[in-house]
């Protein structure tokens, strides 16, 4: 049961491998700009970033978001908060309108790379559609890469098949080896749970080969970042 504890925050406790913890959401203040300009644009490094909010609930044991750099933003500790940034869709329809005069090579964004986008306590809270809806009404000819483990992601699978011209879905896994991914993902969805959302997106033909040049392409991707 979630309760709330004060304006905007809610916490619950929950079972994570048979213990209890206490897992917190918090709202931050209204007017929020979840994207960001990057000052290092490479293959790696798209020209905007965009996060609903910060934290995770998903807690890899090789997660970048333990650095203090990133826990100077949470209260409860790593794996424990997750916080959001109220009305994500307005946010991206301010974005869109402003930016809408730069190059074709400008116009991409890598989302969720300081949380999980699709945590599926998160949802009500962050609505992934509205944002997606956004890009998909004022922004088709811009790219939205998007980095999950979570299977939440296949309610929105309509959806990404509407838009499969302009999103990139990568789903990320540090083994394929799943006693493995116990150990370092502890609370990650399994290795089979995340192949699954590669098979159904396909089947969508949301990913596709890797090797055409005519446009976004989906990828799996096994990295140890996200
Ligand atoms: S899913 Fe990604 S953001 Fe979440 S804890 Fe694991 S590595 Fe960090």
């Amino acid at each position: 049961m979630e309760t709330a504890t004060a304006a905007g925050t809610s916490s619950r406790m929950s079972e994570l491998n048979g213990s209890r913890v206490e897992r917190r959401i918090l709202e931050r203040p209204a007017g929020g700009m979840p994207f960001s300009s990057q000052t290092k644009i490479n293959a790696y490094n798209f020209p905007f970033t965009f996060n609903p909010g910060a934290g995770c609930f998903f807690k890899c044991a090789y997660c970048y978001l333990r650095q203090p750099f990133f826990q100077r933003h949470v209260q409860a500790g790593h794996g424990r908060e997750m916080n959001y940034t109220p009305n994500l869709a307005a946010a991206a329809e301010t974005f869109l309108k402003a930016r809408e005069g730069l190059p074709q090579y400008m116009k991409r964004v890598q989302a969720g790379v300081s949380t999980e986008l699709f945590m599926p306590q998160m949802l009500p809270y962050t609505k992934p559609d509205s944002l997606l809806k956004e890009f998909q009404k004022d922004g088709q000819t811009w790219m939205l890469h998007m980095v999950t483990k979570s299977p939440a992601i296949l309610q929105y699978a309509d959806l990404l098949a509407e838009m499969k011209s302009q999103v990139q879905v990568e789903v990320s896994f540090v083994t394929l080896d799943e006693p493995a991914a116990k150990i370092f993902e502890q609370g990650s969805p399994s290795v089979a749970q995340r192949l699954k959302i590669v098979e159904e997106l396909s089947g969508r033909g949301v990913f596709r080969e890797n090797n055409d040049d005519a446009g976004p392409e989906g990828v799996l991707v096994a990295d140890g970042r996200q």
